[in-house]
């Protein structure tokens, strides 16, 4: 490694962040800024202008002839139109200009973009609006400006503008909280996320070959393969040479943006593999993330290879999710979900505590929804993903405190016994806390993992969500402990209503198999909600206790939820649809044909044979389950079409979503198990696709 190509030296070379900041700004400048990226102040018009013009120098410097206002609007794709900073100068020469206007406002055509009906056709006008809090980055010629958008009305059309309000709110929430606990010194909690990213890699060559990964991003059809994940020899495994080249360019093409890309390994499914990120704030985390997910899909085709981030891409193996590990920090230093080592640590960190399992099961529809699409379905409740109901897992020894304080009981480990009390409340090491890789929200030592939501998700409507709920916690604490804080008798009244909340929230806490069939009667028999698909549980989006609070803090109204809630089911049914035609169209085109032509061929044989004098029983067996196959075949085909038709025209957001569930889905269903064991008599020169052994083997 060249000195100029070392990890340092790469880090964030493509980024306009603090540090270039500071070297380029004037120091009032840099200084205002700061102000209005940590303390969110206000930004003038005076500081932008010297802002842009800053940037717009150190970003020709990299090469950049054009700049983007980047914003992550509702289609789950992130979004950008470039204009290059290019300006007619005298005599029909060109000079290079960028405003403090054009940094900090732009006005894209939102009428193509989702706005759930918040938004007429004949308003066409959308605003961007910088977003000083993530950082600006140069890539592919391009100065990439992250941004927020919103209406001309002001309606929210992203998803990062509620994430950011949900920060906000939290903060705000959280300080006044946080001085319960004597922490008087602490002015912003800012929430972190860490997303470890799962992934398949397959050769391009493969996949150009197959229509469903091509339009719907899994495979539409597809027999099992002898070997699947069984023998676990997949997981940590060695990296094949040209993974291990991909991971090594991904990884530098990451580090170049900033991202901090830390661990990288082999997955549990073939072909299967993980990134994981050093964490940040959710906001940076958000974008990063975006943003490494369209790294990771353009470094595969630089390696003759393509990445998968569809939840389920094959069917029978492992799905792939996007563990949201999530916590809070203190701009004095604290982690909010270290269990810390003193008392009164342990005493805030508790109720903290307590404020999610409660939050988590008034709400657990919120965080449910908060993971739903198409694709994620397939994984939620398969045997290899949390299921689709909502729990959380603490783990032995937090476990045996929280339940020390529900009985008023000494809670002991095998060291040490802890009196759960006015003055000792426990000390617990740090990695008090077991894996268990089948909770949806896990407790893991400093943080919990959301593990619910899908690889290509955007992780900001999880953590906007989660956020709100414990805005709405914290207070509900804050409030009813106010009246006691600094007096004698606090401790004790804390304890009182952590009593309290767990004896009422309990119910959502379970440390077990969350894959078994035994937790879902389990589940039934708390009362947990169980919302097996994103039609079950969507509507609840726009329930009175969800909307009030994503009201209450600003988050969200209730006109902007329902607009969500349609945009979610509608991108439901759109999915279904594309699925479903495309196997019509895959299953008239190509698999259908070649069934008939081989029973063609069959047949032929049988006639020579016959012709001869010979027998031909084995051909006649094959003829004759092969023609009955593809008849069943066709009758699915057509009927699938029937079905997709009429779901077409059914007339409400939610009946016609309705309709693509229970109708459209189980017909394709059934007729790729036709397709499949059709696959597995033919031939394989018959067959005309790459088959799963061919896709997952062979990179
Ligand atoms: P595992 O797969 O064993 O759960 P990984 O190392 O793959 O662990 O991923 C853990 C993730 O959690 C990393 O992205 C890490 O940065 C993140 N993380 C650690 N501490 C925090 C925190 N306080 N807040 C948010 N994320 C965190
Ligand atoms: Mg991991």
């Amino acid at each position: 490694m060249t000195e100029k190509n070392t990890v340092p030296a790469m880090f964030a070379k493509n980024v306009f962040n603090m540090e270039v900041m500071k070297s380029r700004l004037p120091k009032d400048i840099f200084k205002k800024l700061m102000r209005v990226m940590q303390q969110g102040e206000a930004l003038d018009m005076q500081t932008a202008e010297v802002v842009a013009n800053a940037m717009k120098d150190w970003a020709l410097e990299q090469g950049a002839t054009h700049y983007t206002h980047w914003f992550q609007p509702m289609t789950g794709s992130t979004a950008e139109k470039h204009d290059s900073f290019i300006t007619p100068a005298p005599g029909g020469k060109a000079m290079m200009e960028f405003s403090g206007k054009a940094l900090v406002k732009g006005e894209p055509d939102a009428s193509s973009f989702p706005s759930g009906g918040l938004r007429q056709t004949s308003t066409a006008r959308g605003y961007t609006a910088w977003d000083p809090t993530s950082w600006c980055f140069v890539k592919e010629g391009s100065l990439y400006i992250p941004t927020v958008f919103v209406s001309y009305t002001g309606e929210v059309l992203d998803k990062k503008t509620p994430l950011l309000r949900s920060m906000d709110a939290l903060s705000k929430t959280a300080v006044r909280f946080l001085k319960l606990f004597g922490n008087e010194n602490v002015s912003r909690v800012t929430t972190t996320v860490g997303a470890e990213q799962e992934y398949f890699i397959i050769d391009k060559k493969i996949w150009d070959q197959r229509e469903d990964l091509i339009l719907t991003g899994r495979t539409l059809f597809g027999a099992k393969p002898p070997k699947g994940q069984e023998l676990d020899d997949q997981y940590f495994a060695n990296l094949r040479p040209r993974i291990a080249a991909y991971m090594q360019e991904l990884d530098e093409e990451l580090w170049k943006l900033g991202i901090y890309s830390k661990t990288k390994h082999n997955e549990v499914a073939p072909a299967q593999h993980e990134m994981a990120p050093i964490f940040t704030t959710s906001n940076l985390g958000t974008d990063q993330n975006e943003l490494a997910m369209e790294v990771m899909e353009k470094v595969a085709l630089r390696h003759g290879l393509v990445c998968l981030l569809h939840e389920k891409p094959f069917e029978g193996v492992n799905g792939s999710g996007k563990h949201n590990n999530w916590s809070m920090s203190t701009d004095d230093g604290q982690n909010l979900l270290d269990p810390g080592d003193t008392p009164m640590e342990n005493l805030q960190f508790l109720t903290i505590l307590c404020a999610l399992i409660k939050g988590v099961d008034e709400y657990a529809d919120l965080m449910r929804l908060s993971a739903a699409s198409a694709g994620n379905d397939h994984r939620l409740g398969a045997d290899e993903a949390p299921p689709a109901i909502i729990s959380m897992f603490l783990g032995e020894e937090l476990q045996g405190v929280l339940d020390a304080i529900e009985d008023d009981t000494v809670f002991r480990t095998q060291t040490k016994a802890f009196e759960i009390g006015v003055n000792a409340l426990p000390s617990f090491p740090k990695d008090s806390t077991d894996r268990n890789r089948t909770s949806p929200f896990a407790f893991t030592g400093n943080r919990f993992e959301f593990r619910m939501v899908g690889s290509s998700d955007n992780i900001a409507c999880p953590n906007f969500l989660l956020n709100t709920i414990v805005c709405e916690e914290l207070t509900w604490f804050t409030q009813r402990l106010e009246p006691f804080a600094g007096k004698e008798g606090f401790e004790e009244e804390v304890k009182r209503v952590l009593k309290d909340v767990l004896k009422n929230h309990r119910r959502v806490i379970f440390n077990g198999d969350g894959y078994s069939e035994a937790w879902v009667q389990e589940a039934a028999r708390r009362g947990l909600p169980n919302y097996p698909s994103t039609v079950d549980c969507m509507p609840h989006y726009c329930d009175d206790k969800n909307v009030e609070i994503l009201e209450k803090f600003g988050v969200l109204s209730r006109d902007e939820i329902k607009a969500r809630c349609e945009i979610h089911l509608e991108k439901y049914s759109k999915t279904r649809r594309i699925e479903a035609r495309t196997m019509i169209e895959m299953a008239r085109k190509l698999l259908l044909p070649a069934t008939l032509d081989y029973v063609q061929t069959l047949c032929s044989s049988i006639q020579i044979k016959k012709n001869i004098g010979m027998t031909a029983v084995t051909e006649e067996a094959m003829a004759h389950q092969l023609s009955d196959l593809a008849d069943a075949f066709y009758d699915a085909i057509q009927s699938l079409e029937q079905r997709v038709n009429k779901a077409c025209e059914v007339s409400g957001i939610q009946a016609q979503a309705e309709a693509f569930h229970d109708s459209v889905l189980p017909e394709m269903e059934r007729m790729r198990t036709i397709s499949d064991t059709i696959e597995r008599i033919m031939p394989r020169d018959r067959y005309p696709m790459p088959t799963y052994s061919e896709m997952i083997y062979n990179v």
